[in-house]
């Protein structure tokens, strides 16, 4: 497995890969990988010739008060992490790689970005649709894996891809949790060990809505208060949305009779956590 630091290197380690006729995935990444980030590698691995794992933690998509600079980082952890599951090139740029001094492009949304997280972080998948396409255009694969655990971000990069005629397969993955149900994220290492055991009220909340709607329940109103309810009842947790939207365009609804994502944002403590269920 190569770790390579430049658009140019990845390039030319692809170019020789396509002359041999072999197929490419990407799986895009800000580092810090755990055990859901390698679910997508070994699905990338499973599908594709070579796998092309991106570790960049873009400043683009941080707001000015987020975690751009805490933002854990340990690239020798993750490179032997991915090469551990079969991973062929590690690209990990500086940001001055990705985006020079005069950069001045951006791809944006219309649609889908202004409800749930793009609401709180109003340039968040500005930054996200720009580096992807960015990703894109470098790595150029046949497909690219993306985590449900950022539900609203697989479904924007599954509409880029539709709207700007990108060749590239979009494939989503299941959350992968912790036996205890926490959702996987390198952000779980900011939690102290009591607010650890808070952040459970996340996926509590999660498996209650979800098993009411597989019970039947239509009303999206019920289904978020009772979810609410449960994120109340620990008081180091603080709601920042808990939404039930159509798959289709972000936008609530309430009455569920097509696909919906139910989705959550709250801080435990300082840290702000996201969980959710499609069905
Ligand atoms: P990140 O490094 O947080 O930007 O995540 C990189 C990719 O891994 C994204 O497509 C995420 O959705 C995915 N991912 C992160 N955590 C999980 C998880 N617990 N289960 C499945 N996919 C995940």
């Amino acid at each position: 497995m190569q770790v390579v630091h430049t658009i140019k290197e990845v390039r030319e380690t692809v170019k020789e890969w396509r002359k041999e006729g072999l197929s490419v995935a990407l799986v895009p990444t800000m580092g810090y990988l755990h055990e859901g980030h390698l679910s997508l590698m070994k699905a990338a691995k499973a599908g594709n010739d070579k796998v092309v794992v991106s570790v960049f933690v873009n400043p683009t998509q941080f707001g000015p008060n987020e975690d751009f600079e805490s933002y854990p980082r340990d690239l020798d952890r993750d490179a032997s992490l991915c090469e551990n599951v079969g991973v062929d090139l590690v690209f990990n740029p500086e940001p001055s790689e990705m985006y020079h001094d005069d950069f001045s492009s951006f791809v944006d949304m219309n649609t889908l970005t202004g409800n749930l997280c793009g609401k709180t972080r109003p340039i968040h998948f500005r930054g996200v649709c720009t580096v992807v396409s960015k990703l894109f255009h470098i790595v150029k694969p046949d497909r690219a894996y993306f985590g449900q655990k950022d539900a609203q971000q697989l479904l924007v990069i599954k509409h880029m891809v539709e709207d700007l005629n990108e060749d590239i397969e979009i494939v989503g993955c299941p959350i992968v949790r912790e036996e205890d149900g926490l959702a996987k994220s390198s952000r779980n290492t900011y939690l102290s060990p009591e607010e650890r055991q808070a952040a459970l009220v996340l996926s509590k909340a999660v498996f209650a809505g979800e098993k009411l709607v597989k019970e039947g329940e239509k009303d999206a109103n019920k289904v978020l208060s009772e979810m609410r309810a449960i994120i109340e009842s620990e008081p180091l947790a603080k709601i920042d949305y808990v939404q039930m939207v159509s798959q289709k365009n972000i936008e609530d609804v309430e009455v569920i009779d097509g696909p919906v994502l139910c989705a959550m944002a709250v801080y435990i403590g300082k840290t702000r956590l996201i969980d959710n269920f499609m069905i």
